[in-house]
């Protein structure tokens, strides 16, 4: 072992630090969670602080949210996980006063106080907007799907829920060719559980419908300046014939100018996923040269939505400044990158979308902070938060 670096021998006698305190250097992030739970008003943030009068006395919602935020800083998100540290982890035993609920305990918490978990993580916003750390007004919006602990049967796509429900209505019909009490009741069970399925499809109908961009129109009524690529819904320039955007739309004349020189006229209206969506076409197409460049029926329809100018507004803006798109990128792909990386192979721990909402807060809440740490470091962010 010569010419190795060489550790001690494990019977050396050793005189460990007289305080648990010295172990912990001034700028640990561990000194941060401490500070900035004490600091908290639990209480307006919706945590029981008021013990019961009787029974076993509880552990304080401080020592559990601190338990919590530092195992999500630290990637350590699973109760049991987290109940094995506070047993064998300095920085924890420091943070809790060596307190070590059990694994149950500290589960529960999460699962019981989900949206006062949300209300912190909302909190270190707060202190991070009074910090003027979001000084430019530039808000970036993407979307990210995180894997979810469900059962196969629980989670639902239209296409399962279409599927399930011409089962449930195939299972209706048999019970009501069998009109007799007994199965009456089952039939009833069935109704039930098919009025179920139907509110789930009407509700991610709506879900649908609030997604169909009308968000870019307020935004627009509202002086938001939105940037945001026209959306390309059409198959056709997948299939080598021409795109929507070789149609040019002319407002004075609500028409389109096709790529064969002709004008393509409005013909008539319908409502297509609660949107008003308008149909143009040219009667030119039926002795059009081109048209097996254009289109594989009779005629090249053309469809608009009432407020199709919104999107071609923002699309325009776009063009125009192109380093929107990357900035975009650069602001809010990183958070999920990095948070989806902390979670590890399995995202969430725990079921319902309630829960799971909490979880995120915990994760968002330990994103932001190691930010602000990074930012700041650790001694001025806790002079902040005792001021
Ligand atoms: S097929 Fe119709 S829409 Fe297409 S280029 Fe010819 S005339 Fe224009």
């Amino acid at each position: 072992m010569k010419r190795f670096v060489e550790g001690e021998s494990r019977q050396q006698l050793i005189l460990f630090p007289d305080q648990l305190d010295d172990y912990i250097a001034e700028d640990n992030p561990v000194r941060v969670v401490d500070v900035f739970v004490d600091e908290m008003d639990l209480l307006k943030m919706g945590f029981k602080v008021i013990p019961a009068d009787t029974g076993r006395p509880s552990y304080h919602p401080a020592t559990m949210l601190k338990i919590y935020i530092y195992g999500y800083l630290n990637r350590v998100q699973s109760s049991r996980r987290l109940e094995h540290e506070t047993q064998r982890n300095v920085e924890l035993m420091w943070l809790l006063g060596r307190l070590t609920p059990d694994f149950k305990t500290i589960a529960d918490f999460r699962k019981n106080n989900t949206k006062a978990i949300q209300s912190v993580c909302r909190e270190f916003v707060m202190i991070c907007r009074k910090l003027d750390l979001f000084s430019d007004a530039f808000v970036a919006i993407d979307g990210s799907k995180f894997k979810a602990v469900n059962h196969r049967d629980l989670n639902f796509t239209r296409a399962k829920l279409k599927y399930r429900l011409n089962l449930i209505n195939e299972s209706i019909a048999k019970y009501l060719s069998q009109v007799d009490s007994a199965d009456r009741q089952e039939a009833l069970v069935a109704k039930v559980c098919v009025e179920r399925l139907e509110n789930k499809i009407s509700n991610l109908k709506k879900e649908v419908k609030r997604l169909n961009k009308e968000e870019i129109l307020e935004c627009e009524q509202s002086g938001i300046i939105a940037f945001l690529p026209k959306p390309q819904t059409s198959g056709n320039q997948a299939k080598g014939l021409f795109g929507k955007r070789d149609f040019i739309y002319r407002h004075e004349s609500d028409t389109y100018d096709c790529p064969g020189g002709e004008q393509v006229t409005y013909r008539f209206s319908r409502e297509e996923k609660g949107k008003i969506i308008r149909r143009y076409w040219s009667s030119a197409c039926l002795s059009c040269p081109i048209k097996a460049q254009c289109t594989t029926g009779q005629y090249r329809r053309i469809s608009r939505w009432e407020h199709e100018t919104v999107l071609e507004v923002v699309d325009a803006r776009l063009e125009q400044q192109p380093d929107m798109m990357k900035i975009r990128k650069s602001t809010v792909e990183h958070p999920f990158g990095t948070i989806k990386y902390w979670m590890g192979s399995t995202h969430f721990q725990m079921k319902t979308l309630k829960k799971v909402g909490a979880e995120m807060s915990l994760h968002v809440l330990a994103y932001n902070m190691k930010r602000v740490l990074k930012i700041m470091g650790a001694i001025p962010l806790m002079k902040v938060l005792t001021a």
